[in-house]
């Protein structure tokens, strides 16, 4: 492939102890975790809300996931205080408005005292020798640069943890397949006839059968008339430039078509209402870290000295080869180790989210939401450890983070 080189001068907007990327669950969580421990913190967000894929892809549901702590329990427990367990073990399932979390969000972050940029895309990672010293975005004004002393990359896609030369792998063994794509989108009860819809090139579905899962796969939990629809599928890898060029147009095409099929199978009083501005992407790239977590750690229900987060998620894989199955298993609990958001090869730089260091298989679980806003939670509090005591952050004390976090509210089953 021909190349082009780029050499500029970029003026430094911003400088801090910690710089955070991505403002998904892990992202935020990691921002004010890291400002909560006294920190100067900015986080990068690539688009004009906060929340990730439980926002900007409209997943707005957390899935049940059992011990649940620290900040992800008080974003519950502040957005929705009637779905919080009795205990930390008490696994909850609750649908959300994805519009009333981006709001909380934008205020959460802005009274924790965390500068967030919007519309701030990743574009380079600044580099003394082997160490992360900071990035290049692209903001509305053109390229600046942010500097920071320890470095999160939140993007979901491993994108800065690429950019250093940090190796990532993609998706299954064996053929890289990554579990597809979904549009998800949102359908409310008018309480009268509506006419079924349905553009020229969309598909009739007839059957159940016929469906991109093949299954019905939606939730109408909050009584309230809005039906949250998961059942469009599109193969590929959204960190792909032509995957996601497919993927946006056919996701789109199937969201018409699954919505007429229930304006005629059950839901002839709903109209579309919200389909969100872009697909919803479930794997792209892990990073290679120091660790990284395997299929037998979460069936064996390991547990590791350096946890930073706990769950007992299932095993949840949409098929990645376009067929219409899911592999799903029931798994009791497990630890993830600090070390798995430790890439190999680069200091000054964590890794938090669902771009950790996991098999295809051990991602599908700890993919989840609640997950990864404690695994930015460990990171942000980690990342502060290391700027206070000077150190690399694969020195960080593990007893001292455990005790930073039990300060933070987190709870760690034994
Ligand atoms: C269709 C679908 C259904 C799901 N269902 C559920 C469910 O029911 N319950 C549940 O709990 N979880 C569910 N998930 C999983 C969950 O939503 C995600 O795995 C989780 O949001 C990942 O969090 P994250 O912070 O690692 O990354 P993301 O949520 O992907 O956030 C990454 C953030 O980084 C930003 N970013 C990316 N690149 C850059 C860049 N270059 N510069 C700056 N910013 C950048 C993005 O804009 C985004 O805000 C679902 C996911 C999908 C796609």
């Amino acid at each position: 492939m021909s190349k082009v080189s780029l050499q500029r001068n970029v003026e430094i907007y911003d400088d801090a102890d910690i710089v955070v990327i991505g403002g998904g669950p892990a992202g935020t969580a990691a921002a004010i975790s890291g400002a909560r421990s006294g920190k100067k913190v900015v986080l990068l967000e690539h688009s004009g809300q906060l929340g990730g894929m439980g926002t900007l892809g409209n997943v707005s549901i957390f899935m049940g996931v059992g011990n649940v702590t620290g900040i992800y329990r008080e974003l519950v427990s502040e957005v929705m205080p009637n779905y919080l367990p009795q205990s930390h073990q008490g696994s909850i399932w609750p649908q959300y408005s994805p519009f009333n979390v981006r709001h909380y969000l934008n205020a959460k972050l802005e009274r924790e005292g965390v500068k967030v940029y919007y519309h701030t895309s990743f574009v380079a990672a600044i580099q003394e020798g082997d160490t992360v010293t900071g990035v290049i975005a692209n903001t509305r004004e053109g390229l600046r640069a942010f500097l920071g002393r320890s470095i999160i990359d939140c993007t979901g896609d491993a994108r800065v943890a690429q950019d250093t030369g940090v190796p990532t792998h993609s998706g299954r063994e064996g053929d890289g397949l990554t579990q597809p794509m979904t549009l998800m989108f949102m359908m409310q009860n008018t309480g009268k006839p509506v006419k079924p819809y349905l553009p020229d090139d969309c598909y009739y579905y007839e059957s159940i059968n016929d469906l991109p899962q093949g299954r019905h796969l939606y939730w109408e939990y909050n009584n309230d008339g809005m039906l949250l629809v998961n059942m469009t599928r599109v193969k590929g890898n959204g960190a792909k430039i032509e995957d996601i060029n497919h993927a946006e147009k056919e996701g789109l095409r199937q969201v018409f078509s699954v919505a007429h099929y229930l304006q005629r199978n059950g839901f002839e009083t709903y109209t579309l209402s919200h389909i969100p501005g872009q697909i919803g992407v479930r794997e792209t790239n892990q990073i290679e870290g120091m660790y990284t977590l395997t299929e037998n750690d979460l069936t064996s229900g390991r547990r590791f000295e350096d946890v930073v987060a706990q769950t007992n998620y299932e095993i949840d894989i949409h098929s990645p080869d376009g067929k219409k199955t899911c592999d799903e298993r029931q798994l009791s609990g497990y630890d993830i180790p600090y070390r798995c958001m430790i890439p190999i090869q680069v200091k000054g730089l964590l890794v938090a989210g669902r771009c950790i260091s996991a098999t295809h298989v051990a991602m599908s679980s700890m993919r989840v939401q609640a997950t990864c806003y404690a695994l930015g939670q460990a990171a942000g509090i980690a990342a502060a450890c290391a700027v206070e005591g000077n150190i690399h952050l694969d020195q960080v004390s593990i007893p001292k983070l455990h005790q930073r976090l039990a300060d933070q509210g987190v709870v760690f089953l034994k």
